[in-house]
């Protein structure tokens, strides 16, 4: 059994400041959830305050990048253990907009996979196609090619333990969401390569969560899916109510 697992990306937003404004509204909202793992992904400057403003609750933290080695000449970088230091649960590794803007290649993401497992920690690994490839038909290939590279070396224990976010670039930060059916086969073909490349338990316990403007009016359909075992949300996590909006509405699934 899949325990759904809906984790925020707070991108570049959020002060420490507000950060804890979020927190004291948040808290409260979701006090009761327990069927539902709940995840936090602020900026690296706030993630000492969202470790504190957690404590006890049940609240997994997570970072939204990481660098591979322990230390060293890496200006501007950011270790593993550093953010395993902090209390960090999950770490986002391979999202869209750092392959992008970023230039992060599948064998750099490959090895923060690898440094975040060896630090005690589990990836949130981000696959997924442009506008352009699903558009000429490429979308599965993508996600193999993706899938196949970025868990190089992965044991099927560590793959059991991890979560995949399929995200259609397309869908990310536009408001328009995939459609259910849509974001079900994309997450439905991830487990099966996953089943391929590591094996098939490792296949059926790894958490598959769609991402792509989820949203409270939207998050009944998507989160209902046989393969979606949760959801990486952007926009709609900045508000405490609306991201408690879209975990409750998956608890009473
Ligand atoms: C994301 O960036 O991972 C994301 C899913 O963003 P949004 O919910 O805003 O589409």
């Amino acid at each position: 059994m899949r325990k759904p697992f809906i984790a925020s990306n707070w991108k570049l937003h959020k002060t420490k400041e507000e950060a804890r404004e979020f927190l004291n509204s948040f808290r409260e909202k979701v006090k009761y959830v327990s069927d539902v793992e709940i995840g936090l992904g602020p900026t690296f400057t706030s993630l000492g305050t969202v470790s504190d403003g957690i404590e006890g609750t049940g609240i997994k933290l997570c970072a939204q990048n990481v660098y591979f080695e322990d230390e060293g000449a890496f200006t501007g970088e950011v270790s593993p253990e550093m953010l395993s230091e902090l209390g960090t649960d999950y770490v986002i590794v391979g999202h869209s907009e750092r392959r992008q803007i970023f230039g992060e290649e599948d064998r750099t993401i490959n090895k923060k996979i690898h440094a975040v497992f060896e630090h005690g920690m589990k990836p949130i690994l981000c696959i997924g196609e442009t506008e352009k490839q699903r558009a000429s038909g490429e979308t599965e290939s993508v996600l193999k090619s993706q899938l196949k590279n970025d868990l190089d070396g992965v044991t099927s224990h560590q793959a059991g333990k991890m979560v995949i976010a399929y995200e259609p670039i397309w869908a990310i930060g536009t408001g328009e969401s995939a459609s259910p059916e849509d974001a079900q086969a994309g997450c439905k073909f991830a487990r099966d390569q996953v089943k391929k490349i590591v094996g098939n338990e490792a296949g059926e316990n790894v958490r598959l969560q769609y991402g792509g403007s989820i949203k409270p009016h939207n998050a009944e359909v998507l989160m209902s899916q046989p393969d979606i075992d949760g959801g990486l949300v952007g926009s709609a996590s900045l508000d405490p109510e609306s991201f408690a909006d879209i975990i409750t509405i998956t608890e009473e699934l």
